[in-house]
């Protein structure tokens, strides 16, 4: 087939799947959006065969999609929220860990005497969602009134006073209650030794290093769909805009349907970190931009942006064009991109 291909050297794959696992116990592997660009319901699979017995998801929604494939646990990372009628549904759902990330939601989700499995989150130095570490002493009575999961921490990537702030919130949360602490983007031993000092189980939430750790084991390659010669000067694509040397198109499976040559917006925080996105990434596009396509032994310019599925590459007179049908590296961002086909060798 042609298409954007995502190659899996299963047995290094799942090496490095269980080498992780071991190497952190309390581990929840995230399966959420894009599956990591496997896709939800293979990550499923694997969560199963790893032997987790609990993954979580980003939305209500997702619940489904995975269930087929995992019939453990499932924590919607998610806060809940009365407007979500998936939300609503699956709350009673006794597989399903709603996370509840506000006072009055807690009080809703208890009004009518059912007994929802909820973990609840705390806020924060992210300040996305969370209950107030002044508000938590007003969560005690209304715990009672669920069955309680645990508290969830999710930290910010920098890590400048993150562990400080790991303590200080965990131990609020054992002074409310003690149970199991549902932590994100910490390192495992610190959050290991935080909990172990509390006396109460971790948990550990935890996508891109498990799903995405191990670079070396996969390999994502684009068909080549069309081969042309071109002449300095040459009008070519939707925009006509002329060819700048002889040489070649390539015209390349891959497009901003895949997620081609799309970039999250950068958290570079330095003037050359931002350079080198622009360098390395997609859309400058800032008269030509140079391509995530690898052919005969490079990056190569695009001729213009990508269409919806294709792309049209140039290739200098002194390279040697690739044939059709042959697929060329290409890279791309995994946890944006939209692959054709999966492979798991
Ligand atoms: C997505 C997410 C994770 C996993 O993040 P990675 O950086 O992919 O490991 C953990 N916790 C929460 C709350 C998330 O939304």
């Amino acid at each position: 087939m042609s298409g954007v291909t995502l190659t899996i050297d299963g047995a290094g794959w799942r090496d490095h799947l269980r080498a992780t696992l071991a190497a952190n116990p309390g581990l929840v592997p995230v399966a959420k959006g894009n599956g990591y660009g496997f896709g939800l319901a293979r990550l499923a699979e694997e969560s199963a065969t790893l032997g987790v017995d609990c993954i979580a998801v980003g939305v209500a929604a997702e619940v489904a999609e995975v269930s087929d494939d995992f019939d453990g646990e499932v924590v919607v990372l998610t806060p809940w929220r009365q407007g979500d009628p998936v939300a609503q549904e699956i709350i009673t759902n006794p597989k399903v860990i709603t996370t509840v990330s506000r006072l009055a939601d807690l009080e809703l989700i208890t009004a009518d005497g059912r007994r929802p499995r909820v973990v609840v989150e705390v806020q924060t130095s992210m300040r996305r969602h969370g209950i107030s570490v002044d508000d938590l002493p007003q969560v005690a009575d209304l715990l009672d009134l669920v069955d309680f999961a645990g508290w969830v921490i999710h930290l910010p990537h920098a890590e400048t006073g993150r562990l400080a702030e790991a303590e200080t919130l965990a131990k609020a949360t054992a002074a409310v209650r003690p149970a199991p602490i549902w932590f994100s983007h910490i390192a495992h031993a610190d959050a290991a030794r935080i909990t172990a000092d509390l006396g109460v189980d971790l948990k550990l939430r935890m996508g891109t290093h498990l799903w995405l750790g191990a670079p070396r084991t996969r390999q994502v390659t684009a068909t080549v769909i069309d081969v042309h010669k071109v002449s300095r000067g040459d009008k070519v694509g939707y925009w006509q805009r002329r060819v700048p040397h002889n040489g070649w198109l390539i015209i390349v499976a891959g497009g901003t349907a895949n997620g081609i040559a799309m970039e999250a917006p950068t958290s570079a925080k330095t003037p050359r970190a931002r350079l080198v996105s622009v360098a390395t990434g997609g859309l400058a596009a800032l008269g030509r931009a140079l391509s995530p396509y690898t052919i005969a032994g490079r990056k190569r310019w695009f001729a213009e942006p990508p269409h919806m599925q294709s792309s049209l590459v140039l290739l200098p007179s002194d390279a040697t064009p690739p044939a059709l049908g042959d697929e060329v590296p290409v890279e791309v961002r995994l946890t944006t991109a939209v692959v054709d086909l999966t492979v798991i060798n």
